[in-house]
């Protein structure tokens, strides 16, 4: 059985996609980290770099060939600054080399070292076959995959194989929701609390208070960057950033200094259900605008759905409880990563393999379960309120425009975030033992519902939206 930590499902990256960004990033340092361990690094002269399938058809949208010259060049996508990124580019651009792993100088012509096949490789549709030519005349190729949320493997057997054996340790090993539940009654806990005990094994608890501060700081400063942030979006589609104006007109003359001040100055503002519902989109919106300007933000499971679980939050912190801290973030951050890893181990996180129910269905199933939990709700009614989230998302498709994470993404966390809300209030209210649909059963519902989406509604912009709407019309 394949086990998750929390900080695989919840991780610090850049925009504007996890598959399409974060993943070809990590998937170039692992293809550097594998020649120095097999001592190539140090004769390499060359290095090409092949994209297939939903990688290929989306890629320049998604900064993939951004992602892959940085991950090139060794940088890690969680501590690069993002301000630089435009320079580095610009400098492999103009000068035709790139710094391998910023030690070893290499020929490199983007438009013609990078190349983006339309086929697709069979294992899985976003596929990267990276080729490096040694000294002695010889070529090596090696190909990876990046299988949604910002996960790289070679092959799924190997990594099942490894994790296995990385994780045998946890004492509450969790496939489906049933399991979860079951952990939960037979020891007396909470989702979070079992989540915990697991997390425990692999580090400490300082560690993970400490690793989990990080993701909500960046969360937090997503939201607060995205909603102090004006002007167009890059890529072309001249999509105006709408979370500036909206928390403008909505936070009034309050002032504040920094994002601490501004939480409290929420808190102050009048919310009845209209702005409550505002407030809530700002959020998403402000996440996934700094998304797709290529900002720093946390895949929650993904990039394109990043803006759903801040936004929840959010709305709990400044809404629901003004006494929320971070204790309350820990819980709600333990108890979403679970829901994640129950979609990802019993369907898919990808949106390549599954449309949008893959991102922003499965960010809403996790922000719903989280909030209930912290509103009191018991585990039973947790997984109900993401069964509920996720029932409506059933058979979303990804079509963005342009293959860029803007329309209709932006948006969709919005409506990612109410409905989570929604969901939470309904299994509140509701009971767990007349429901009908039990977790496992939307969770196998929704990878069936994937399998059988056509290709043209998976990342590749060939249907829906994509083809309807002219980039010269936007
Ligand atoms: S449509 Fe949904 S799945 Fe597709 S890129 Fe946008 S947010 Fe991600």
């Amino acid at each position: 059985m394949e086990s998750i930590s929390v900080f695989d499902m919840l991780s610090i990256g850049v925009g504007p996609s996890s598959s399409h960004t974060l993943g070809p990033w990590r998937a170039a340092l692992r293809w550097i980290e594998e020649l120095k361990e097999k001592e190539l690094f140090h004769t390499v002269t060359g290095v090409r770099v092949d994209l297939y399938g939903s990688l290929s058809l989306t890629g320049r949208g998604h900064a993939t060939d951004i992602a892959i010259m940085l991950g090139l060049s060794g940088f890690d996508p969680v501590t690069f600054p993002i301000e630089n990124i435009e320079r580095e580019i610009e400098g492999i651009t103009s000068e035709s080399k790139l710094e391998l792993n910023q030690e070893r100088d290499v020929p490199f012509v983007p438009s013609e070292n990078i190349v983006f096949n339309r086929s697709f490789l069979e294992f899985h549709p976003n596929g990267i076959t990276f080729h490096a030519d040694f000294k002695d005349g010889t070529t090596k190729s090696e190909s990876f995959y990046s299988i949604g949320g910002g996960f790289v493997v070679k092959e799924e057997r190997k990594v099942e194989k490894i994790k296995m054996e990385e994780f045998s340790h946890f004492p509450f090993p969790i496939e489906k929701g049933t399991e979860l539940l079951a952990y939960c009654k037979a020891e007396g806990k909470s989702i979070s609390e079992i989540v915990m005990e697991n997390e425990k094994s692999l580090r400490s608890a300082e560690e993970i208070d400490q690793g989990l501060k990080q993701i909500w700081e960046v969360m937090l400063d997503s939201m607060y960057v995205g909603c102090h942030t004006e002007g167009i979006l890059p890529g072309g589609l001249n999509v105006t950033r709408r979370a500036f104006d909206m928390n403008r007109n909505l936070i009034g003359d309050i002032t504040y200094n920094n994002a601490e001040e501004w939480i409290d100055a929420i808190r102050n503002t009048e919310v009845k259900f209209r702005q409550i519902l505002k407030w809530v989109s700002c959020f998403a919106l402000a996440v996934n605008e700094v998304n797709a300007s290529l900002g720093r933000v946390v895949t929650a499971p993904t990039n394109g759905s990043a803006g759903v679980i801040p936004a929840v939050i959010m709305y709990y912190m400044v809404i629901e409880n003004h006494d929320a801290n971070f204790d309350d973030v820990k819980q709600f951050l333990l108890t979403s990563s679970e829901i994640g890893s129950i979609f990802k181990k019993g369907a898919t996180i990808s949106a390549a393999m599954g449309g949008c129910q893959a991102e922003i269905g499965v960010s809403s199933s996790m922000a719903a379960g989280a909030l209930c939990e912290l509103m009191g709700g018991t585990p039973e009614q947790c997984l109900m309120a993401s069964e509920i989230a996720m029932e409506h998302h059933l058979g979303l498709t990804c079509d963005p425009i342009a293959g860029l994470v803007q329309i209709p993404c932006i948006e969709r966390n919005a409506m990612g975030a109410i409905k989570a809300i929604n969901a939470c209030e309904m299994a509140l209210n509701g009971d767990p033992s007349k429901a009908k649909v039990p977790l496992d059963k939307v969770v196998a519902t929704m990878w069936e519902t994937a399998k059988d989406m056509t290709s043209k509604y998976k990342e590749t912009s060939e249907g829906g939206l994509a083809v309807q709407v002219n980039i010269s019309d936007c």
